[in-house]
């Protein structure tokens, strides 16, 4: 026998010896339990217009809705989607937080304007956002996607490329790809929550886009609009019972940032049609149209679109009406025409094929109201009068213990009725 079997054998005899003597139920040494702090979560829904939820396809946001606060959210203006999601999370209207479009021209650079693609701190650099709020105070921060939470945030750029010097961005975040599944940015979120205590951030975004490209190309009564309710709600639950499985405590704050308005190549106007060539530069056209004049021919100009015209009306910016708080950025075209309800502003003549919702409307009209849910040991059960989305910041503030903060256009006031006595917030 070598010496490696005759070891195991007289180990095999001790184990026979003590297993005879031994109690027939050996202690098992206690695991105990983490009994995890709860963690935040902002949803951003694209498009989801407060009233889908009554279509009776969203089984999971609709219990959420019932267990929580829920409410119409009244868009800031333009019902767009970067400057709504900008205002979200710093809790100013897009004419004080410089994401004053989804497009936007640079005078001093006109070759390089802001589009959607656009990282270049800059543009962003006006109003803090919550995560880097958040990561100021020691709040571990992680973003699967948000617009503007791939931007370096107090950084600028040092070359013609993206290199940016400085800044600050959430501490796990991801460039916005379109083609990451649903399922993907549940999953990822939810590897996000089962990390150990220490890496585990307490404030996520989650973001998705499948309903408003619904609403756009279909237009917002249509059966695959609907479909895409049913989808995204899915997806919800998947979040909701992940997080349950993990006994992972969450504050679920579930927003869109506009609804949408059905569009048809019949309901357009062509710019050309009442101004003047050569008197002006589109900035950007739709459910509104910027426009620059060429010099010299103000008045031409002025003359043709300023008023109120059949389906729309134009304003020079700084008599843009007082409700719609926008105007006084200098990033804001110096002339502005807002079209009626479901009609459409264009360079171009429309095509049968073009989309059949938009929005970007006035933000009180109901067609761009906003679905708005929380749901979390925060909340006490609650159904919210309608308010504005510049209130939701305030509100991430109270959920993250992150002290008030002077200057913001919202207020927390409208979830008193709402937040719990203790708000279920992590003690630092
Ligand atoms: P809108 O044109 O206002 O309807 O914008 C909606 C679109 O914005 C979505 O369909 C996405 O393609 C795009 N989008 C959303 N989030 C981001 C992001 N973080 N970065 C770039 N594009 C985005
Ligand atoms: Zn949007
Ligand atoms: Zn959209």
């Amino acid at each position: 026998m070598r010496w490696y079997s005759k070891l195991a054998a007289a180990g095999l005899a001790a184990l026979l010896q003590a297993c005879a003597t031994a109690p027939a139920v050996a202690p098992v040494p206690a695991v105990q339990a983490e009994v995890r702090a709860p963690i935040t979560i902002l949803i951003s829904i694209d498009g989801f217009r407060a009233d889908y939820l009554n279509r009776g396809v969203t089984p999971v946001l609709s219990r959420l809705a019932a267990e929580g606060a829920s409410g119409t959210m009244r868009p800031s203006f333009p019902s767009k989607t970067f400057p709504n999601h900008w205002t979200i999370v710093t809790g100013l209207r897009p004419d004080r937080h410089g994401i004053t479009a989804n497009k936007i021209e640079d005078p001093d650079k006109p070759d390089k304007p802001f589009n959607m693609e656009n990282d270049d701190p800059k543009w962003w650099n006006t109003a803090e956002p919550i995560w880097v709020a958040a990561e100021k105070a020691n709040i571990r921060t992680a973003t699967m996607f948000w617009p503007g939470s791939n931007v370096a945030f107090g950084g600028h750029r040092t070359g013609n490329w993206s290199e940016v010097e400085g800044g600050a961005r959430p501490r796990d975040w991801q460039q916005f790809n379109m083609a990451i599944s649903g399922e993907q940015r549940v999953n990822g979120a939810l590897d996000w929550a089962r990390r150990p205590a220490a890496i585990r951030p307490r404030f996520m975004t989650l973001y998705f886009d499948t309903i408003d490209s619904a609403g756009h190309d279909f237009g917002p009564d249509d059966p695959r609009t609907t479909a895409a309710l049913g989808d995204v709600d899915r997806l919800i639950g998947m979040l909701v019972d992940g997080l349950a499985a993990m006994d992972q405590p969450a504050n679920l704050v579930i927003v869109a940032d506009h609804g949408m308005a059905g569009t048809s190549p019949e309901r357009t106007i062509l710019v050309g049609s009442f101004l003047p060539a050569g008197s002006y530069h589109v900035v950007e056209t739709g459910p509104y149209a910027s426009f620059a004049v060429i010099p010299g021919h103000e008045a031409e100009l002025e003359k043709a679109l300023l008023g109120r015209h059949d389906h729309f009306e134009c304003w020079r910016k700084a008599e843009i009406p007082a409700r719609f708080h926008y105007g006084t950025n200098p990033r804001i075209p110096p002339y502005f025409c807002l079209a009626d309800i479901g009609w459409l502003l264009a360079e171009k003549p429309p095509k049968p094929t073009d989309d059949r919702g938009n929005h970007g409307y006035d933000n009180m009209a109901p067609e761009m109201a906003a679905l708005f849910i929380a749901h979390g040991p925060a909340f006490i059960p609650a159904k919210l009068p309608a308010f504005d989305n510049v209130d939701v910041y305030p509100l991430l503030r109270d959920l993250l213990d992150l002290p008030p903060v002077d200057g913001l256009d919202g207020s927390d006031a409208v979830f008193m009725s709402t937040l719990h006595y203790d708000r279920g917030v992590a003690k630092r």
